[in-house]
């Protein structure tokens, strides 16, 4: 329980705070384009709706600027994945997952160099989502313990294990200043995980990682078929729903297609 006791302080602290006060914590947040999927049945993650209706789905990377150096949230699909005009299948063809622009390509453009991250945090271990952690092998991870010994299809580990991490069992505020907050919401996966980040300007919003995929299964509270938990991703979802309420935060959905499409690209950010 480590991490719980920071956060509350840093929650109390926040929501007495003048929204103009945060100056020293996260102050930049660029969204990154990590992939497209196309799925041919929305209806994998909204069971018995739309069956047979195809969907799109983004995929985003979130890169953060702080003081204290540059966080990464979530790395996407893999960057090989770009040098396929058509794309990779995926689940046995249902999916096509694509990729127009590198990951690191796109920190170049902001004149990053991988090794210049601070640190970095996965959502969790699908493949959508931590394509490139070994871009960035000296880079600390943040994962839920759960996720980090959660056997691999095949029995194997899911990270090398020669990358350097910090295993989490809950919360975490990764600076120290309730500006860049872990969340824990198992239930897609043994060791899910989101994230609180408060902005000067833009104020308090949760990435939602997959603790749901798009914005109907949000309002409908859905929980996809294959997630490892439907009590965990329920009770995660009203942990996210409570969150949001309490800060008067955003959801950004990775993988809402209509809200990423509206949001800015670099060089744009949100401060
Ligand atoms: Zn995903």
């Amino acid at each position: 329980m480590r991490s719980a006791f920071p956060f509350v302080v840093a929650c109390a602290a926040l929501l007495g705070a003048a929204p103009t006060a945060s100056a020293a914590g996260a102050d930049k947040l660029y969204v990154l384009d990590c992939g497209h999927i196309a799925a041919a049945d929305q209806s994998r993650w909204s069971p018995g709706v739309n069956v047979g209706v195809p969907i799109q789905l983004s995929d985003n990377c979130y890169l953060i600027h702080h003081p204290q150096g540059w966080f990464l949230w979530d790395t996407g699909m893999a960057d090989a994945i770009a040098a396929r005009p058509d794309g990779v299948k995926a689940l046995n063809g249902a999916l096509t997952l694509t990729r127009t622009k590198t990951l690191a390509g796109q920190l170049a453009e902001l004149g990053l160099k991988p090794a210049d991250l601070k640190a970095m945090a996965i959502s969790h271990t699908h493949p959508d989502h931590v394509g490139n952690v070994e871009l960035f092998p000296q880079v600390m991870l943040y994962v839920q313990k759960a996720e980090y010994e959660w056997p691999a299809e095949g029995g194997g580990p899911r990270f090398d294990p020669k990358h350097p991490v910090t295993l989490l069992e809950g919360d975490r505020d990764v600076f120290g200043d309730g500006s860049v907050v872990i969340i824990a919401t198992p239930g897609h996966t043994p060791g899910h995980q989101s994230l609180l980040v408060r902005l000067p300007k833009t104020g308090a919003l949760v990435l939602s990682g997959d603790a749901v995929h798009f914005k109907d299964n949000w309002d409908n509270r859905r929980v996809p078929p294959f997630n490892i938990s439907k009590e965990q991703s329920a009770a995660s979802m009203q942990r996210i729903a409570d969150l949001l309420a309490k800060e008067h935060a955003q959801l950004w959905i990775n993988h809402d297609k209509p809200q990423t499409d509206a949001q800015k690209r670099p060089p744009e950010f949100y401060e």
